[in-house]
């Protein structure tokens, strides 16, 4: 009884933060510190959580995990929102202007209607991404410092290469004038499933909440060791579109990594995708000196 109830923590969160979005004060809305402050306590609550009831005591946060993960989550919510506003948004949205595009009849639509569209872009183009990710090397090298993560936890969906986070952070959401409130809220929405998703956590959210939305059991698998494995369930929250596109795979595991399962430290997650260039140049200059 008390493990059901606890089951239907993920879904009761999501709840909370679509309701707290639909009703939120205009001037909350307006306020860009919001998001930020309903962000920081979605990721403290999962956290939270990973204390009261764990799903496995080898991914139990260390403090070298705890400081690496907040650095990430702090770098992605700064740095890289910067170049993704920077040079893909607000080019995007230029271009959308010069064209003479509108698109306000999707802030007219019903507040679940607009949030339902945003998760739809996000996760459709973060869905495309992620398998061109596991099926073309160059970008491979990018996402792969992400699955040489040795445990699940709360704060791991921002662990991994700069490359990586910028190009999973590309959607088409800027060619539709969405509602801020619509916005925020999808962006939270997003948040509490895939937070939950990378969590130490031992919820199993029921089927009509994981048959839609990504849980533990899903990622956990596609973390898997052997890399075969990894190339299942790529929705980041919306599970729905690996059941649609084939790429689905029931399942769970709790060994995770990549290799020989060595996790890679900061510096090392950073230059990976250039090792095979830095060898190469490595091996040339070795050959001419011994010529
Ligand atoms: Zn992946
Ligand atoms: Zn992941």
């Amino acid at each position: 009884m008390k493990q059901k109830l606890f089951n239907l923590v993920p879904p009761a969160m999501l709840l909370v933060v679509i309701l707290f979005w639909a009703f939120a004060p205009a001037a909350w809305v307006k306020s860009g510190w919001t998001v930020v402050i309903a962000s920081s306590l979605i990721t403290a609550t999962v956290l939270g959580l990973e204390f009261i009831a764990e799903r496995h005591a080898h991914w139990r946060m260390t403090w070298r995990e705890f400081f690496t993960d907040i650095g990430y989550v702090i770098f992605s919510a700064t740095a890289i929102a910067w170049v993704t506003a920077t040079f893909a948004d607000d080019p995007l949205k230029s271009v959308k202007k010069s064209l003479g595009i509108t698109t306000h009849w999707a802030e007219h639509m019903p507040f679940l209607a607009q949030l339902a569209l945003a998760i739809f872009l996000v996760e459709f183009g973060q869905y495309w991404m992620h398998r061109l990710m596991h099926n073309w090397t160059p970008f491979w090298l990018t996402h792969a410092p992400h699955h040489h993560i040795t445990q699940l936890n709360a704060m791991k969906g921002s662990v991994g290469n700069p490359l990586e986070l910028f190009l999973i952070s590309l959607t088409a959401v800027a060619l539709f004038d969405l509602s801020p409130a619509a916005t925020f809220c999808a962006f939270n929405c997003l948040g509490v499933i895939s937070t939950f998703a990378h969590a130490n956590v031992g919820a199993n959210p029921p089927i009509w909440y994981s048959f839609f939305f990504t849980t533990i059991r899903h990622h956990s698998l596609h973390h898997s060791v052997p890399y075969e494995d990894t190339r299942y369930n790529y929705g980041n929250s919306l599970i729905l579109l690996d059941r649609i596109f084939g790429t689905y795979r029931e399942g769970e595991a709790s060994i995770v990594g990549q290799g020989d399962r060595k996790r890679l430290s900061v510096w090392e997650q950073t230059i990976f995708p250039f090792v095979p260039v830095i060898d190469w140049f490595k091996a040339r200059r070795a050959k001419s000196a011994a010529a």
